[in-house]
């Protein structure tokens, strides 16, 4: 589930259309009559709105859209590991500023709690959109592997959970990721 950038991000409706900056062809001009594009005019300048809203008339360009979908994430649920060597669980809760860690082996199990500053939330959330998350593909699984290692991650925002995960097989920004859960938990998670 990736970012729908044409998703209003103030009234969360789909019902926008594209922005069309220069001069407008003949053509262009009749499907802006007909509401199927909006006339941006003629000069585009850096921070000009890409997108307009049918039902709102909000304009928003696609950093703000990918600024719209991380304000939305409350709690990021992480948990890496394999039968042999463990599990570790993460999990950052943006809403209360906390973090809750713990590691299990054969049954056995050891946790760590602690609390978060705002300023930490912030950034976690800025860094977040480095290793593009919300862009994940839903699952990475390498055929042929029965055991090894899986991960898996919660993302639950006000209106759903996005699930992701994978066997043996990581997206790129996965170790970055990693290191960044470790941070912020102050443990282990890799
Ligand atoms: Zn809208």
């Amino acid at each position: 589930m990736a970012i729908n950038y044409k998703q209003c991000p103030k009234c969360e409706s789909k019902n926008s259309i594209k922005i069309v900056y220069g001069e407008p062809s003949h053509e262009l001009f009749l499907e802006a009559e007909a509401g199927k594009v909006k006339l941006g005019g003629c000069c585009i300048s850096i921070g000009d709105p890409d997108y307009y809203c049918k039902d709102c008339e909000f304009t928003w360009n696609r950093e703000q859209a990918i600024d719209a979908a991380y304000a939305k994430i409350k709690v990021i649920k992480a948990s890496i590991g394999g039968y042999l060597d463990g599990y570790y669980h993460a999990v950052v809760d943006l809403e209360n500023k906390k973090t809750t860690w713990s590691f299990s082996l054969y049954g056995e199990g050891i946790e760590f709690e602690k609390s978060i500053r705002r300023r930490t939330a912030e950034n976690f959330i800025e860094q977040l959109k480095m290793v593009d998350l919300l862009n994940w593909k839903s699952s990475y699984v390498e055929p042929g592997v029965c055991d090894g290692t899986h991960w898996s991650l919660e993302i639950v925002t006000n209106r759903r959970t996005i699930r992701k995960y994978g066997d043996n097989k990581f997206p790129k920004e996965w170790d970055m990721f990693c290191s960044l859960i470790q941070r912020v938990v102050g443990k282990t998670f890799s």
